[in-house]
């Protein structure tokens, strides 16, 4: 790899597009004083991306880009490209070529280019630390700057040497596995908090879980219980219903066949039998019978009467009549008495006294009639007689129609007291066949009374057993809720259902209150929740602190690794910078010996001791003071003849012959691609300036050299020569000369 090309733009006082092209081992720029020189080795240093002004000799940006001058109008934006070969693939990338171009503008922008594609600076950066060129590297030595590594601490003069040995990529490498220490650190920091804030929880949730398991098992049982009980319950249930709706549909049937029965009975005790037809016609017979006897003893009576008439008529007949005898007929006498009779006894139950006068007034008159009668009659014996006769034949004739009234009558009495017998007869049986009645109806009724407690005794029943069916179903809700969909499996439960049904129903009574019991304490403990939320927050949790846990014992582990990295690295980077040093020390020594004419230089690794700095005043005590040591690099010469120690003691030009010795060794000791030297020989005389030469030659095998001088001895190494020259325009202007000129120019 080597640099072939440099383009340099607007850059300082390139105003115009200057191309150098660096194919030689050797370059040099020569020219006057403030011609430009020393701004191509800054334009080195931005292109490859220096972002401090100050080494390039700048307070602002904006003093990189040409500032203009009398003639010339300002530019807006400076530009570098440097080309490099890259045919052995130095850089890790697949091209011949790698341009890399850095551009800023007024408005302080950079903008940055790799083969001519936008990159950021960190890609810049990466690549060029890939073959160890820095910004501000060991390989950029600017003017006056030679010495710098003299005039450094011992510290800052370490970090230059490990700079120079590419040892840098070590400390990067360690910063960078300390960031990610700390960033691992602080990531494990965070999982035990994260840990720590998440162990009550588990512990909570685990005593959760417990609870949960702990339900779970009486769950079980819970079901174990509910399959025997859900099942005895339904075998019993299922025949309690049957039997209640046949003993119900047989009560129905007796209490309809005894309620007809009754109503059949009832109408029969119903019947009044003294209101019957039949009593009827034996209460009409009976008057009847009793109208037909009285009316036969009145007709005997009659007949006496006209007996007793025919015989006193005959006793008269009989008897030898007297002329003054009046003959008064039986009949007319009867008849007067019976109407005086008569008309005297309503007289006597009167109270009436004009009535009764009038009564006594008529009995006179018919008395006086009968009297007058009597004594005024006259008639022949014979005549009377006859007429007596007569009047016999007629009471008999009389008395014979009576007799035979009399004859019918008693017929007729006869006829009628059959019919009352029979008719009695006929109620009398009637009487009787209502007594049975009475007497099924009384046994009926209390049959129905009977068949209707039962009936309400089994409504009752039923009704208590569709509260039993009610709480069976309820039962079944509620042991879901706690058990699932599990309880609808008691009917699998097997069961001798006969000897069930002959089961004290307080052995089931027995299993519902241990279930009770244990639903309680299931509610107790879970409450209505399954507890799966429990479990699964549970398991989330704890697969997360297991995660957390993971993490944390990975993070420990890349830790660890870490910090064994890091070891390692520094002891590399130990290793490395002592073998360096030693490797340096040796080259030092020769090239010191060759320019001084003999004497000796080496670098030594110093180690000074620091006061730590304590976090806290009040615990500070002296004796706890700490101490660490700091590795620094001391530089100790011996110059021949004389007696001289310390740097400080040397000339002008014996430093600069020293920091070359020490540049020149360090450089051979780990070659820079390209090294950039800008009047490093300023100071030297002519003897050494070709001591100088012939350490150019002999770094050029190693490192493409860059060198910027005003030294013939130095010029005449190199294989191409830039001149650079500034007109009154103030732009730096490039040409390429011989020898001959250059020698001629840098006079
Ligand atoms: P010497 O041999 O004395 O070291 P040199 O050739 O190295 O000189 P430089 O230091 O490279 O010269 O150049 C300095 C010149 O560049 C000065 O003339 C300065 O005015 C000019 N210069 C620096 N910055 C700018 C700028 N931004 N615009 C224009 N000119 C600039």
């Amino acid at each position: 790899m080597r640099v072939k090309s440099l383009e340099i733009s607007g850059f300082k006082s390139f105003a115009r597009k200057s191309v150098f092209e660096f194919g030689a081992q050797v370059s040099s720029i020569v020219g006057p004083n403030g011609s430009g020189k020393s701004n191509v080795a800054e334009a080195l240093r931005f292109v490859l991306g220096e972002q401090s002004l100050k080494s390039m000799r700048g307070k602002r940006t904006e003093d990189l880009i040409f500032n203009g001058s009398k003639t010339v109008e300002r530019q807006n934006r400076a530009k570098v490209v440097i080309t490099f070969d890259n045919r052995d693939r130095t850089f890790p990338v697949d091209f011949d070529e790698v341009s890399i171009a850095r551009e800023i503008h007024r408005d302080a922008s950079s903008e940055y280019f790799l083969n001519g594609s936008s990159v950021r600076l960190k890609d810049v950066v990466e690549l060029l630390a890939s073959v160890h060129i820095g910004a501000s590297g060991h390989h950029i030595i600017s003017q006056g700057e030679a010495d710098r590594i003299l005039n450094a601490t011992p510290r800052d003069r370490r970090a230059m040497i490990e700079d120079a040995l590419g040892l840098k990529v070590y400390h990067w490498k360690i910063a960078e596995s300390e960031k990610k220490l700390i960033k691992t650190e602080q990531n494990m920091r965070e999982s035990e908090s994260l840990r720590r804030e998440i162990a009550p929880h588990i512990k909570f949730l685990k005593k959760q879980v417990e609870k949960v398991e702990q339900a779970r098992s009486l769950r079980d049982e819970l079901m174990e219980l509910y399959r025997e009980y859900l099942k005895r319950e339904e075998v019993y249930l299922s025949y309690t219903r049957t039997k209640l709706h046949t003993e119900k549909q047989e009560l129905d049937v007796s209490l309809r066949d005894t309620s007809e029965a009754l109503t059949k009975a009832e109408s029969l005790r119903g019947h009044n039998v003294g209101q019957s037809p039949e009593n009827t016609a034996l209460l009409d017979a009976r008057g009847e019978l009793g109208n037909a006897r009285r009316e036969r003893d009145e007709l005997g009576r009659k007949i006496g009467r006209l007996e007793g008439m025919i015989e006193m008529e005959t006793r008269r007949l009989d008897r030898p009549v007297e002329s003054a005898d009046k003959m008064i007929s039986a009949r007319e006498s009867e008849q007067l008495a019976q109407g005086l009779y008569e008309e005297l006894g309503y007289a006597e139950s009167s109270e009436d006294y004009l009535y009764i006068k009038g009564v006594v007034s008529r009995t006179r008159a018919r008395v006086g009639q009968f009297l007058e009668h009597l004594r005024g009659g006259t008639s022949d014996v014979d005549t009377r007689r006859e007429e007596s006769k007569k009047e016999i034949e007629g009471l008999k004739d009389e008395r014979d129609a009576l007799i035979r009234t009399r004859g019918e009558l008693e017929n007729t009495i006869t006829q009628l007291e059959v019919r009352v017998r029979e008719l009695e007869r006929v109620i009398e049986s009637k009487r009787a066949e209502t007594t049975d009645a009475e007497r099924a109806s009384f046994e009926l009724r209390a049959k129905n009374q009977e068949l209707t407690m039962k009936l309400a005794l089994n409504h009752d029943r039923t009704e208590h057993f569709t509260r039993e069916e009610v709480a069976f179903r309820e039962e079944i809700r509620e042991g879901g809720i706690l058990v699932g969909r599990m309880i609808q499996e008691y009917p699998s439960f097997s069961l001798d259902e006969g000897a069930a049904l002959l089961e004290d129903r307080m052995e089931q009574e027995g299993r519902r209150k241990k279930i009770e019991r244990i639903k309680i304490r299931l509610e107790d403990i879970m409450g209505s929740s399954s507890g799966e939320d429990v479990m699964r927050e549970y398991e989330d949790t704890v697969q997360r602190d297991e995660f957390l846990a993971k993490e944390l014992e990975d993070l420990k582990a890349s830790a660890e690794s870490l910090r064994v990295l890091m070891r390692e690295l520094e002891e590399t980077l130990n290793e490395q910078f002592k073998d360096g040093i030693t490797k340096i020390n040796k080259q030092f020594s020769e090239f010191f010996g060759l320019m001084f004419g003999g004497g000796t230089a080496s670098l030594q690794v110093s180690y000074e001791k620091k006061k730590k700095k304590s976090d806290t005043e009040i615990l500070e005590t002296p004796d706890e003071d700490e101490e660490e040591s700091e590795e620094g690099i001391e530089v100790a010469v011996h110059l021949p003849h004389k007696k001289i120690r310390g740097l400080q003691m040397l000339s002008g030009g014996e430093r600069a012959l020293t920091s070359i010795a020490l540049l020149f060794a360090v450089s051979q000791v780990n070659p820079p691609p390209f090294l950039v030297l800008d009047e490093t020989d300023a100071a030297l005389d002519e003897a050494n300036s070709r001591k100088y030469g012939d350490m150019i030659e002999n770094l050029a095998k190693y490192s493409q050299l860059i060198v910027i001088t005003h030294n013939r001895e130095t010029m005449s190494r190199a294989n191409i020569i830039y001149g650079v020259t500034m007109g009154a325009d103030a732009i730096s202007k490039l040409l390429s000369i011989k020898f001959e000129e250059a020698a001629q120019m840098a006079k």
